[in-house]
């Protein structure tokens, strides 16, 4: 048997069958160039679902990791250490945000963030703030209590019962959230500004404008889940930056890390001290050798590479706008949902077959390289995939 089939028949047999593969396997990487296990190789447009922020085995973040793993690879957080001591200095004096909790994921990032806000709530509005409200077509995770915050019904399948606490509004209907906010069992809300899974919408500014005036005017926290959208992904350190916004609560995994499990939620004004001794924990939460690499990336997203960022958005943006087969492309920076006329299931194996790798978000082609990817091979890979789009 060869390599590739004994790999696959060995992940069917023993892994748990919760995820549906592509027919392929990855067996190295360097930059946005990916390898299978036959030397085929591959311009990656999906950087790990944009977790590679440098692609891969950038060798910064590699001297970086591999220098702290031989230093301290982990201790218990009942410790002090310097790189997540550092690392939440960088992200606070990066965003305006005050204090920070180090978790391993977005899933665990965003149940902190929910935690903490159903502690302010009970704080302050006891027995009456007990509801979150999210988004309908949102995605916060896979945990329970992020499953019932995800507001799409084909997630609250099979694994009930749910924990109550959240309710569900419509992005696209400021009238009707306002007036849901307004019942006095709501104290938080917690959007992503570009919903990713859901298909790279960009929430309208104006609704986000609506939503942040009232709750600033009546207390209510203003949660923005950015797991995806984080670390540089949008063209700014965060999305919010281009809302016009400040969040009280900020959850981010994905890119933070450059390719490690690192997860963080970040805590404004208001929330900063909610979350006291005993409240919340982790064990391998703020771990040295993550934290190492997550302030390597973010020392290196800069005011340039963010330029540099939005001009590749802008190129593919020119590219693929106006293409043929192309219904229409949304999101920001780099991330990038095309609409095609095509199924595109079927772009994305034309695309795999001559070496380029893209993602799926519902009906969408979904694109999150990393956000160094060189000019040249990004070019080449808009080619092929405008080519396949247009058949
Ligand atoms: C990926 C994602 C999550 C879940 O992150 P995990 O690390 O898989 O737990 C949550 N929210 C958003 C917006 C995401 O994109």
């Amino acid at each position: 048997m060869d390599q590739k089939k004994e790999i696959e028949t060995l992940d069917r047999q023993y892994i748990a069958g919760t995820y549906k593969r592509f027919d392929l396997v990855l067996s190295k990487g360097q930059g946005s160039l990916a390898e299978d296990e036959s030397g085929k190789t591959y311009i990656d447009l999906g950087a790990g679902i944009a977790v590679n922020t440098f692609g891969y085995c950038d060798p910064i973040w590699i001297e970086a990791v591999t220098k702290q793993l031989s230093t301290l690879q982990h201790t218990s957080n009942l410790y002090y250490t310097a790189p997540c001591a550092r690392l939440a200095e960088a992200l606070c004096q990066r965003t305006g945000f005050r204090k920070v909790f180090f978790s391993n994921s977005g899933a665990e990032a965003n149940e902190c963030a929910i935690k903490a806000a159903r502690k302010y709530m009970h704080d302050r509005y006891p027995g009456v703030r007990q509801t979150i409200l999210t988004l309908k077509n949102s995605f916060h995770g896979r945990t329970i209590a992020t499953l019932a915050a995800t507001g799409q019904e084909g997630f609250h399948q099979h694994f009930g019962p749910f924990p109550a606490g959240f309710d569900y509004v419509d992005a696209d209907d400021t009238d009707a959230t306002l007036a849901r906010m307004a019942k006095p069992d709501v104290g938080a809300i917690f959007i992503e500004l570009v919903q990713g899974e859901g298909g790279l919408y960009v929430l309208p500014k104006a609704f986000v404008t609506a939503i942040y005036d009232y709750c600033r005017a009546h207390d209510i926290l203003l949660l923005v889940d950015e797991v995806q959208t984080g670390n540089g992904r949008t063209g700014t350190l965060y999305a919010y930056e281009q809302f016009g916004i400040q969040p009280d609560i900020l959850s981010t995994a994905k890119g933070l890390a450059g390719g490690l499990p690192l997860g963080a939620t970040l805590f404004g004004e208001k929330t900063a001290d909610v979350l006291c001794a005993g409240d919340h924990g982790s064990t391998f939460g703020g771990n040295p050798v993550a934290a190492a690499g997550a302030l390597s990336i973010l020392e290196r997203l800069d005011e340039t590479l963010l330029g540099q960022v939005r001009e590749k958005s802008e190129f593919i943006l020119s590219e693929l706008s106006c293409a043929k087969g192309v219904r229409s492309v949304s999101g920001l920076g780099l991330m990038l949902g095309i609409e095609p006329e095509r199924p595109a299931a079927e772009i994305i194996a034309g695309c795999q077959a001559r070496g380029v790798l893209c993602l799926t978000a519902k009906q969408k082609i979904r694109l999150l390289p990393a956000l160094n990817i060189p000019d040249a091979l990004l070019k080449q890979a808009i080619t092929v995939l405008k080519e396949e789009l247009a058949k």
